[in-house]
């Protein structure tokens, strides 16, 4: 039996995890430790002496945890990216457990006693700790400290419920997207879908041992291949297996656990004194309110869904009949290639995944921060296709960047950035980021061509992946992305308007094959045809972003999600049949499995800082060093130790303004 590698630090360059080392058995034992760890000291801090001080009480809670800290990072990855029956065993059962735990550590009469001392005290405090006693303190209150015995007790039950389900609906959907591809028989069928789409299905099939081929399906409701199949009855069956997933009453179906989250979450609310789960979650965002929420995507809507509808009759007219939700793809691409004479299949030889990343990605940091990057092939991986790079600036290394890029069935849709170490001068760490996507792998020897949505999110993922790299706190709570969640995404959506700056896409931009530039005349397509579209995009976006928060300001019992779905669409403007939500109830992971419930909203909430942002640089002359160091220091460096409206304020030298937004979408 070897030691468990989560009990000591790791032997690596920045703590990066031993998985040479790792087992799947390491995580139970390394949880109750790590636990148990955390418990002991923060009984040492509250046997302490009875005047707190700072020290004794808040550095060493922010040091506390080292244990739980390291494996917690690594199982993340685990349930994430490479998800086996015993992983999601282990989760289920590890779940309630630290939510458990951490809602102890939270609501410890005795910490809390010490916070308030503290808190109380009038001796001046440098911004980051008086930030730290404030954010601990109204984390205890949101969490119920100021329950009595009895309703805490309540509290703790619907905590471990509510994370339970959480669980469950992660593992549902998981299943059920596989259970859901649809295979297709008749190869005619699948007229209009590239070579490689094509293989990649017969790939997909003959993996599970199926005759024919297996399109698979992505998270979200529109699905890429509607694009390009020209037969409306496989286009007709893609569309319903990705809108009825979770509603299809096998065992994988999730309305039970939409309906009692949502009466959960409503309980807990109530419990907590806020009219619902809505309002307890804004208290913690930027926009401060759900007025400012309503006003927001309340001017938008009824914008959005007239150019929806706009839209959908061009269509309609171009196809000839009365076009549906999935015949709207694929004639707007037709529309796109007439009108602009461009179509999504021609750029794609243009962007070959290597040479987005380093010519493209990589290229537009080093211009605006100074960045190199240097791959690294010394250290293990979670899995063969994990890349590892070394990232410094003009100062040194700042920590490690890692790229898992390609889908696989142990991984979960979509794409996203964590950490496995996250900066503090406290700890002494440097970040250790990741970004993970999904781009389908390519047949061996070919290249991995991408579309220009993979390219987008590679420029996003990596605009949150410099969030955690420039991150300079002190305490690790504050680390990089730890900012409010309709914040968080503001620096990922800024990184996007790299991808078609003319100087960097005439960098990575190139034929794979010849090495030519993507042609001018096809830039400029690009350009012009960048709001062809909008209104859908926006419109399905704010369905999405509505139903969330139409799930989460309920004031009595819901017994039918399709019903309630409907309804809410219809009261908020956005029951548009041809631009269904983005995503449905039944498989709307950020809301249910994830971390964004009554929070999906901040989506374009934070746009509006990105647009405003971007308008920035313009009158700042662009793509310039100078540009990218004041942006770094005044907002990507600042994690959540600060305010981040403050921040925006300094960096921008006013509050954030709509406009920029409103025009990029033609909404204006
Ligand atoms: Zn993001």
């Amino acid at each position: 039996m070897t030691a468990n590698p989560f009990l000591a630090p790791s032997p690596l360059p920045f703590g990066f995890p031993d998985f040479d080392a790792i087992a799947e058995e390491h995580f139970m034992p390394a949880f109750v430790a790590g636990m148990a760890q955390q418990r002991a000291e923060i009984d040492a801090i509250t046997d302490g002496p009875d005047a707190p001080t700072f020290d004794d009480t808040m550095v060493a809670l922010e040091r506390s945890g080292e244990v739980l800290r390291r494996v917690s990072a690594v199982f993340s990855t685990f349930v994430a990216s490479c998800s086996t029956p015993g992983i999601r065993a282990i989760e289920a059962e590890i779940a309630p457990q630290l939510a458990a735990h951490s809602d102890a550590i939270t609501l410890d009469p005795a910490l809390l006693a010490r916070i308030e001392t503290l808190l109380a005290d009038p001796v001046e405090r440098d911004a980051e700790s008086r930030l730290l006693l404030e954010r601990r303190h109204r984390d205890a209150v949101r969490a119920g400290a100021r329950l009595g015995p009895a309703e805490q007790e309540r509290l703790r039950e619907v905590n471990a419920e509510l994370s339970a389900l959480s669980t469950d609906f992660g593992s549902k959907l998981l299943a059920e997207a596989g259970d859901s591809a649809v295979l297709v028989e008749d190869p005619a069928q699948l007229d209009g879908l590239s070579a490689d789409a094509v293989s990649a299905a017969a790939r997909a099939a003959a993996a599970r041992g199926l005759d024919g081929h297996l399109i698979t399906l992505v998270l979200p409701t529109g699905q890429p291949a509607l694009a390009s199949l020209t037969d409306r009855a496989l286009r007709e069956r893609l569309h319903t297996a990705s809108t009825s997933r979770g509603a299809r009453g096998n065992e994988h179906d999730t309305r039970g656990i939409v309906l009692r989250t949502a009466a959960v979450r409503a309980e807990r609310a109530r419990l907590l004194g806020y009219p619902h789960h809505a309002a307890w979650v804004v208290e913690i965002g930027t926009a401060g309110s759900v007025e400012a929420i309503d006003a927001m995507l309340g001017t938008l809507a009824p914008i959005a869904a007239a150019n929806a509808r706009a839209e959908a009759a061009e269509l309609a007219a171009e196809a000839g009949y009365e076009i549906q939700a999935w015949d709207r793809a694929f004639h707007a691409e037709r529309v796109r290639h007439e009108r602009f004479d461009l179509d999504a299949a021609a750029l794609r030889p243009y962007f070959e995944l290597e040479r987005v990343l380093r010519d493209g990605v990589f290229h537009a940091a080093g211009l605006l921060f100074g960045l190199r990057f240097s791959e690294r092939d010394d250290l293990p991986r979670y899995h063969p296709e994990v890349r590892i790079f070394d990232v410094f600036d003009d100062t040194g290394q700042l920590g490690l960047f890692v790229a898992d890029l390609y889908a696989r069935d142990s991984k979960r849709g979509g794409a996203w950035m964590n950490s496995f170490v996250t900066q503090s001068r406290l700890l002494g760490t440097k970040p250790v980021v990741l970004n993970t996507l999904n781009i389908p792998r390519p047949a061996d020897g070919e290249p991995a061509l991408l579309t220009i949505d993979d390219v987008r999110t590679l420029f996003h993922e990596f605009g949150h992946a410099l969030h955690g790299l420039f991150s300079d706190v002190q305490y690790p709570r504050f680390a990089g992305t730890a900012v409010p969640r309709d914040f968080v995404e503001y620096p990922s959506q800024v990184n996007e308007m790299w991808l078609d700056h003319p100087q960097i896409l005439r960098n990575y931009a190139r034929h794979h094959a010849t090495g030519e530039p993507l042609p001018v005349p096809l830039v400029e397509r690009l350009h012009e045809s960048r709001r062809f579209g909008e209104g859908f995009a926006t419109t399905e976006y704010l369905a999405a972003a509505l139903l969330d928060q139409a799930w989460h300001r309920l004031d009595g019992s819901v017994s039918d999600v399709e019903r309630f779905e409907a309804d809410a669409l219809a009261a908020a403007g956005v029951d548009v049949p041809i631009a269904p939500p983005r995503y449905r109830s039944t498989y709307f992971n950020h809301v249910w499995g994830g971390a964004y419930s009554a929070g999906y909203y901040s989506y374009i909430w934070s746009e509006v800082l990105d647009a405003d942002t971007v308008e920035w640089f313009a009158e700042n002359g662009g793509l310039r060093r100078e540009n990218g160091e004041t942006f770094r220091r005044e907002i990507l460096s600042k994690g959540g130790a600060v305010d981040p409206m403050q921040a925006y304020e300094a960096f921008r030298g006013r509050a954030p303004d709509i406009a920029p937004l409103l025009a990029r979408r033609g909404l204006g």
